[in-house]
């Protein structure tokens, strides 16, 4: 489960340390020093996870924390909390700004690799390899086939991200901007009816097996996946 992490440490011992153990677990990562130098990276990019430094100079971690969980765009993004506190008081504070979890240094780099694989399992379902299979129809991260009532059905990897999302996203409607941050991520720059375009071919992929009236206008809302009429 590779994620594309933003570090935001001014450390600059703890930002090598931490680059290099998190790419050795096979993640990207980009560090940034500062909240500001966080958010000018954030307006062109979107991670899968931050690990933001509770103690940073200017903005702090937590403040930054809470405009990120106060922005649309970024809500869906999980954040883990680094820091040299260890008082109840102060972990209660940190998930009280929206942070997912909390880690305390010093942390073993093993258990911060762990505790990212565990966020990541929480809020981002696709980022997983598990299997999805939903109404016959079957999607295998691993491999990247998917089978409708067992018969193979052939997908550009737009539509396969764009399927993945939805599966383990179902019966929840998202606009066209949240699709597009979720699942083209990075590319901000993609017109909204990029997203019309792609949804179009995954609903003629899924005919083969009757699957494509899963995927679902929502009238002035956006798509959803859902398995009721
Ligand atoms: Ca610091």
């Amino acid at each position: 489960m590779a994620a594309n992490i933003l570090l935001v440490e001014d450390e600059p011992g703890i930002q090598e340390l931490l680059k290099l153990n998190l790419g050795q677990a096979g993640h990207q990562v980009t560090a940034a020093s500062d909240a500001e130098d966080a958010l000018q990276y954030l307006k062109s990019a979107l991670p899968d996870v931050i690990l933001l430094d509770w103690m940073l100079p200017g903005m702090s971690g937590i403040d930054l924390c809470k405009r990120l969980r106060a922005d649309n765009r970024y809500q869906p993004v999980p954040i883990i909390m680094l820091t040299a506190r260890g008082e109840e008081q102060d972990r209660v504070a940190g998930l009280d700004t929206g942070a997912d979890d909390y880690i305390t240094k010093p942390f073993s780099p093993r258990e911060l690799v762990s505790r990212i694989r565990a966020v990541l399992r929480r809020r981002a379902p696709q980022m997983t390899e598990e299997q999805v299979d939903i109404a016959g129809l079957r999607l295998d991260p691993v491999s990247h086939r998917v089978t409708g009532n067992g018969t193979p059905i052939e997908l550009g990897p737009t539509e396969f991200r764009l399927l993945h999302f939805f599966m383990t996203h179902a019966e929840r409607v998202y606009s066209r901007s949240q699709l597009l941050d979720q699942v083209w991520g990075d590319d901000v720059f993609v017109e909204e009816r990029t997203v019309d375009v792609h949804i179009r071919r995954l609903r003629l992929a899924l005919e083969v097996s009757g699957h494509d009236n899963l995927v679902q206008t929502v009238r002035g809302s956006g798509y959803r996946f859902s398995v009721q009429k």
